[in-house]
């Protein structure tokens, strides 16, 4: 077979299954489930796949909702994987469109395993659970899940169409500054007013913005602030994102930040504690071999596609942290008009419209022929090793 024909039959495999993705990507849009609670999805996706020749494996990762499901037994052959996020948003429910993801990578596994001999490759969907909190994916790294993974793929819609939509990294820094109790009025020059040096670490990031790249992203807020106008406040706390497209350059960014805090104690006297509120997110890498053959494959089904360079209305994701670890691709598909943010209800409703189910079987499609590429080429999964490589050591 030549690749025109064996691609065909991937897209005639995923056919065959269009009902059930569509049924189950419903299921999983009637029945949001937020982060770390997402029982139902991440059982019918698992199950769905055992269904289909896979071996599952539940809770991996000390995740009670996350799961692997793998097909082949080959070392040395390549070894592929899918990723699948399913959790919902508090109230808005699947306003960010993982009710698609996870059907679609469910999808371009199956397809592809029953297109592919057996001994040609090996191939897992990775349930990946938490992203809009936490980020499962982080702990499912740690425990090693991805360490023999060759390549990792994704969908995420979205409002545009792009093998590459940058991720900014994000970090989380917790200020809590403690003073000194007393009459506002009475004894002003016996307190230590700690929310003074809450609203002097703003003033100062404040101030440190001019001389930042365009790319970063500080934002916060008070949670503590005192407890009443006539007390010095005696505890105030705030939280801050950093967040910046390369790795280093947020590192040194934080450092900055917490300069902001220092001197906000140093002029305050009220004392610094300085913790983080959740694991950082790292930028992705994005590797160009695999972007362009997404894309390419997109165009086959019909798609055009369209260039985004940073500092494009940046998100961050977990899908960075494993972009950091192996080779991988997000590709976005466009379920609305531009401009509609995610994260709200109209990117909800768009999740479940005719559109959005066909951009969810297109996105298996895409992902599946994707795979095949590397798995097929000659010199791909090379080239696509070879540029991670040169990407991580920072040679590029
Ligand atoms: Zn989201
Ligand atoms: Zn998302």
């Amino acid at each position: 077979m030549d690749s025109l024909q064996i691609k065909n039959k991937v897209i005639s495999e995923i056919e065959k299954i269009r009902t059930n993705l569509i049924q189950l990507a419903e299921k999983i849009h009637f029945n949001p489930e937020v982060s770390g609670q997402e029982i139902n999805a991440s059982r019918w996706i698992s199950e769905y796949l055992e269904r289909n020749g896979f071996d599952v494996q539940l809770r991996i990762g000390g995740l009670n909702t996350a799961f692997i499901a793998c097909s082949g037994e080959n070392p040395g052959k390549p070894f592929i994987a899918f990723m699948a996020e399913y959790d919902a948003l508090p109230e808005i429910g699947h306003g960010c469109g993982h009710s698609l993801i996870a059907p679609a990578a469910a999808g371009a596994a199956i397809a592809l395993r029953n297109t592919l001999p057996a001994d040609f490759v090996n191939i897992c969907v990775i349930g990946t659970p938490e992203e809009e909190t936490t980020g499962g994916k982080l702990k499912l790294l740690e425990k090693g899940v991805f360490d023999n993974i060759d390549v990792a793929i994704m969908f995420h819609p979205h409002t545009i169409t792009t093998g590459l939509r940058p991720c900014i990294g994000r970090t989380s820094i917790v200020f809590e500054f403690y003073g000194k109790p007393a009459h506002a009025s009475t004894y002003p020059d016996k307190g230590i007013n700690a929310l003074d040096a809450v609203i002097l670490t703003f003033n100062n990031i404040n101030a440190l913005r001019q001389q930042l790249r365009e790319d970063v992203r500080v934002h916060g807020i008070i949670t503590d602030g005192g407890k009443a106008a006539n007390i010095i406040p005696d505890y105030a706390r705030a939280e801050f994102f950093v967040r910046a497209r390369e790795k280093s350059y947020m590192e040194e960014v934080v450092q900055k930040v917490i300069n902001c805090a220092k001197s906000a104690s140093l002029a305050t006297a009220a004392q610094l504690k300085i913790s983080s509120l959740m694991p950082t997110y790292l930028p992705d890498i994005p590797i160009d071999s695999l972007i362009d053959c997404f894309e390419s494959n997109l165009r086959v089904l019909g798609y055009s596609t369209q260039k985004v360079s940073a500092p494009y209305r940046l998100g961050s994701s977990d899908y960075g942290n494993v972009s950091q670890k192996v080779p991988s691709l997000m590709g976005f598909i466009s379920i609305a008009p531009e401009g509609t943010p995610t994260h709200s209800i109209q990117f909800r409703d768009a999740a479940i419209s005719e559109k959005g189910l066909k951009v969810m079987i297109d996105a298996a499609k895409a992902m599946a022929m994707t795979a095949m590429d590397v798995v097929l080429v000659p010199g791909m999964l090379e080239q696509i090793k070879n540029e991670f490589v040169r990407k991580v050591s920072g040679s590029v």
